[in-house]
C-alpha cells in the first residue's frame, strides 16, 4: 500500500458510476454509522521496499494472515452492515493467490471493488481474470516518472517498467485507473513529469501525496523530508496542472504536515469515517494505529461482530470526538475542524497519542520538531532504510539502479 491511501487524506478512488449506483440504494451504514468504504490489507508481503511504506514497522508475517474463508466471511459481514466499497490493499494484495476468488466474492455480495497495487506482480492474464471477477477500479502506485529514481525508491529493479505496462493493460481492459504518487525530497523534482505521465497513461485520477512521517517514513525522515522551496514549487505545479487538466485528469493533493500551520483532520477523525482490517484480522481506526502502544485492537477472529467493534471497542472510542483532548486542543476554536490532527503522529513524535499533533503550530513541540525537520532536509542524508520484514536494510551505493 502506498503512503497515500492509508493516510486517508487522499483516499478515495474517483467516484465511478458503479459506486454511485450502489450509493443510491441508501446503505444501512447511515443507521449504524458504519463507513461506506473499508480498506482490506490482505497481506504485508510486498516485493517492493518503499522507505515511506505506511505498513507498521512490525509487519504481520504471512502465517498470521486471514485465510480465504475468513476474508470471505469478513466481506459478507461488511456488505451486510452497509459497507459499499472495499479497497484491496496490502502490502501487495496480488501476492495473495486467492485474490481473484476474493474479488469475485466481494462482487457477489454487492461490494464495489478497488485494487490498490504496486502492480509489479500483475500479468495481463491476471488482471483480465480480476476484471472478469468484477474488479471495478485499479490504483497503481508510482515512485517517479522514470526507472532511475523510481526503481531506487521502490528498492526493486525494473519495477517502473512493469508498472507502466500494467497501467496500459488496465486501460485496455477498460478499467478506471488512479495513479498514486508519494512525493518527498528525492522525487519532487519529477512532479511535473509524473503529472504528464498520468495523462499519458490515460488515468482518471492522480493522487499526489506528500509523505506522512510515522512508521517507516519517520525512520527515513532525514532522507525524505522536502525543503520549503520544494513544497512551494510543488504547490504551484499542482495548481497550474489542476487548472490546465480540468476535465482530463482529476488531481488530489496532500500537503505535508510539517509545512502546514494546522494539522489535517486525519482519516476524517479517529473512528468517524474509516476503518481498515490488518492482514491478521485486527480492525483498526487507521493503518498506522498499531504503532500506538497500549491500545488493544479487536480482531475479526474474536467472537464480536465488526459492527460491535466499530461502535463499542475501547480502541475506537478512546480518541473519538473531542472529549479526550487536553490543552491546547480542548479550548481551541478548531477542535471540531481538525479533531486535534493525527493520533499516530502525536504518539510517534511526543510519546503520547493524547497530545496535540505537533504539526500544529499551537503544539508546544511544534517549533522544535519543525526545526529538526528543516535541518534534516538541509543536511541532505539521502540513503534509504528499505522496508522489509527484517526491520529495515540500509541502502548501499549503486543498489537497485535501472
Ligand atoms: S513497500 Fe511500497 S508498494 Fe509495498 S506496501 Fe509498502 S508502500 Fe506499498
Ligand atoms: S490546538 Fe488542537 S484543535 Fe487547535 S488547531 Fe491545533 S491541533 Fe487543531
Amino acid at each position: 500500500m502506498s503512503n497515500a491511501f492509508a493516510d486517508g487524506k487522499a483516499a478515495s478512488a474517483a467516484p465511478p458510476d458503479g459506486l454511485a449506483v450502489l450509493e443510491q440504494r441508501r446503505s444501512t451504514a447511515e443507521t449504524f454509522g458504519i463507513p461506506l468504504a473499508v480498506l482490506a490489507e490482505l497481506t504485508h508481503r510486498c516485493p517492493l521496499q518503499c522507505p515511506y511504506c505506511s505498513n507498521p514497522v512490525a509487519l504481520d508475517r504471512g502465517g498470521s494472515e486471514l485465510t480465504t474463508e475468513e476474508w470471505k466471511k469478513v466481506l459478507g459481514e461488511l456488505a451486510e452492515i452497509g459497507v459499499l466499497q472495499i479497497h484491496f490493499s496490502g502490502g501487495e494484495p496480488t501476492a495473495r493467490r486467492d485474490l481473484v476468488e476474493l474479488v469475485r466474492h466481494a462482487t457477489d455480495v454487492g461490494l464495489y471493488t478497488n485494487l490498490i497495487t504496486s502492480a509489479v506482480l500483475l500479468t495481463r492474464e491476471k488482471l483480465s481474470a480480476l476484471a472478469d471477477a468484477g474488479l471495478c477500479h485499479v490504483q497503481i502506485s508510482f515512485q517517479g516518472n522514470e526507472p532511475v529514481v523510481a526503481d531506487r525508491v521502490a528498492g526493486l529493479k525494473n519495477a517502473h517498467e512493469r508498472k507502466i505496462e500494467a497501467a496500459k493493460w488496465t486501460r485496455e481492459l477498460d478499467l478506471p485507473l488512479t495513479v498514486n504518487a508519494v512525493m518527498h525530497r528525492q522525487n519532487l523534482h519529477q512532479l511535473a513529469d509524473i503529472i504528464q505521465m498520468a495523462v499519458g497513461l490515460d488515468a482518471d485520477r492522480l493522487e499526489i501525496a506528500n509523505v506522512q512521517y510515522y512508521g517507516w517514513a519517520l525512520k527515513n525522515r532525514a532522507a525524505l523530508m522536502p525543503t520549503q522551496e520544494q513544497i512551494e514549487a510543488a504547490s504551484r505545479i499542482v495548481e497550474d496542472a489542476a487548472m490546465r487538466l480540468k476535465g482530463t485528469l482529476a488531481i488530489d493533493y496532500v500537503v505535508p504536515d510539517y509545512y502546514a500551520l494546522r494539522p489535517k483532520k486525519c482519516m476524517g477523525g479517529w473512528g468517524r469515517q474509516f476503518f481498515n482490517i490488518s492482514p491478521a484480522g485486527k480492525i483498526l481506526p487507521c493503518h498506522a494505529a498499531e504503532s500506538i502502544t497500549g491500545l488493544e485492537f479487536d480482531s475479526v477472529r474474536s467472537n464480536r461482530s465488526i459492527a460491535w467493534i466499530w461502535q463499542n471497542s475501547e480502541a475506537f472510542n478512546r480518541y473519538r470526538g473531542t472529549g479526550w483532548m487536553k490543552e491546547p486542543c480542548r479550548s481551541c476554536e478548531y477542535r471540531e475542524v481538525d479533531l486535534g490532527g493525527c493520533r499516530c503522529q502525536a504518539f510517534a513524535l511526543t510519546g503520547d497519542a493524547g497530545n496535540t499533533d505537533p504539526a500544529c503550530t499551537l503544539s508546544p513541540m511544534h517549533e522544535q520538531i519543525f526545526k529538526d525537520a528543516e535541518r534534516e532536509a538541509a543536511a541532505g542524508e539521502n540513503r534509504f532504510l528499505y522496508r522489509n520484514f527484517a526491520g529495515g536494510t540500509l541502502e548501499t551505493e549503486g543498489e537497485h539502479g535501472a
